[in-house]
Parts: structure tokens; sequence; C-alpha cells
């Protein structure tokens, strides 16, 4: 069997920034205490871990706004998947600290938005439901329009008006290419601005130029990463038979005896020891 690691894979920038900066605040000994993380700074289970034995209480599985009612004092972390305008304003008004590791390109969408919004657009965003991107956006108004994918389009109303679709950036981007052509037929107007990040756009355009290299891809991440996710999406659209795996421990799950050429990529969030790990334990068969 041969193992073709696929470049670029596992952590991108935002995804190192935002644990820099819990890893900074931790070695503070003026960060204001308990500190709390509003959701999973990034979803790796194993990153996240590393941070709750060194003191960090995760909050997670509940909307940002009802997490932050449970919170009285201390620091939050804003994690790298941002949160609206309205979480921070709460958080400044109970008075507690804020710890901003948000992504840049998150911020910029969250920018675009609000500019598109201004100049009265009507803005349609194409994210997962309940992803913590997905809620920060639509905190910055109810105005905007969550299309979650192809199927949400029957029920929009025909809109003859300026219109713009963006995106959570983990999406994939030939899904977003081909949901704006779709959505075209019902809002004529309607311009698209991409806002897939470069991290994620390099690991799919990867992903996609191993078509006809390799029998069977394996996507190493967190089962609640969307970008983990759209890799083993992109593979399956464009006809590579792929797995996800949280781990070396999955393998056994899997007999890989028919597979030649076994290709390994990771999602943004995916530490690189997990994935020598893996890769580890493929050579090991
Ligand atoms: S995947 Fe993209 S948006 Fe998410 S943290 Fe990494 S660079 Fe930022």
């Amino acid at each position: 069997m041969r193992i073709v690691t696929i470049q670029p894979h596992g952590f991108c920038g935002g995804v190192v920034r935002a644990i820099r900066i819990v890893e900074r605040a931790l070695a503070d000994e003026n960060t204001i205490k308990p500190i709390y993380m509003l959701g999973n700074i990034v979803h790796n289970k194993h990153v996240v871990r590393v941070f709750q034995e060194k003191g960090i209480i995760v909050l997670d599985g509940l909307s940002r706004d009802v997490m932050l009612e449970q919170i009285e004092e201390g620091t939050i972390i804003i994690t790298a998947h941002g949160a609206s305008d309205k979480i921070k304003s709460r958080a400044r008004e109970k008075g507690l600290n804020i710890i901003d590791a948000t992504c840049a390109c998150v911020e910029k969408t969250h920018a675009l938005v609000k500019e598109k919004l201004y100049q009265g657009y009507a803005v349609y965003y194409y994210g997962k439901k309940n992803h913590p991107e997905t809620e920060g956006v639509l905190g910055i108004s109810p105005a905007i329009i969550l299309v979650t994918g192809a199927d949400d389009i029957k029920a929009l109303p025909a809109y003859a008006g300026k219109a713009v679709l963006t995106n959570q950036t983990t999406m994939s981007y030939n899904e977003v290419r081909r949901l704006h052509e779709k959505m075209r037929l019902k809002i004529p107007q309607l311009e698209l601005v991409d806002e897939v990040c470069d991290a994620t756009r390099r690991r799919q355009e990867a992903v996609i130029a191993q078509k006809g290299e390799i029998d069977l891809l394996i996507v190493v991440g967190d089962p609640l990463s969307n970008n983990t996710r759209m890799l083993e999406e992109t593979a399956e659209k464009n006809g590579i038979k792929a797995i996800q795996i949280e781990d070396e421990s999955d393998l056994d799950k899997y007999d890989f005896s028919g597979y030649e050429t076994i290709g390994v990529t990771a999602g943004a969030s995916t530490p690189e020891t997990i994935i020598d790990n893996v890769i580890a334990s493929l050579k090991a068969r």
C-alpha cells in the first residue's frame, strides 16, 4: 500500500493564531480568571482538551447568547469562528474581559456583510445552520437570509432588487459557484462575493488534483469541523472515494487491503501529531 500525504493539509494560519492567543492568555498572569471559551476554540477535541486541562472552562452546545448569560465574571475567549457585535457588546455590558481570536478571514466576511447591508443589498448567506461562524454572521442583522444548500432555493421568493450572495469561509468553493448560478434564476441581480478562505480553497484544490491518482482518500479531522467535512464532500463530488476519521483509532473500523494508493489529508483544525499517527498506523498495516 502506498501512502500519499496531500499538501497542504492540517492547521491553517487562523487556527495557529487562535491557539497562540489562548496560550498567551494562559501564560499572562494578568488575565482575569476564570477564563471561559465561548464554544470550541477550533473544531478539534484534542486541541480543546489540552486547554481544558490547563484550566479553561469550555462552554458548548448552546447559542453564544445563551452561553454568555451563564458567565458572571472573568474573561471570555471568542473563538476563531467569530461572534456578532451584539455578543461582544453584551459581554462588555456584563463587565467581562474579552479576548478575541476571530480569524481575519471571518472578520472580512463580517465587514463585507455590513457594507452590503448599508448599501441596501439583500444579503444571502450560504452556511451551515447552527455553525458558530454562521451564527456570528446572522447575528449582524435579522435581514440576512440563510441558505444552507440548493434545497432552500425553492422556498426563496423571487427578488428583483440588488442582492449579494456570500458564504461561510469553509464551504466548498465549487458548491458556492453552483448555488449562485441556481439562485440567479430567481434573483437575477444576485452578485457573488465568494468568501471561501484561501486555506480551505487550497486544501480542496489539492484533493481535486488527486483525481485518478489515489484509490481512497482519508480525511483526518473532527466531525464538527466544517472544512474537514467539505474535504470529504469535495473528494466524493470529484469521484474520489473518501472516508473521514477523527484519529488513528478509527482506522480499525476499515479494511484497507483492497487499496493500492491511499491519500491522506486533514482539516484546518487537525494537529500534525494526529496526522503523523494516522500515517504511521497505516504504514504499519
Ligand atoms: S479555515 Fe479559514 S476561516 Fe477558518 S480559521 Fe482557517 S483560515 Fe480562518
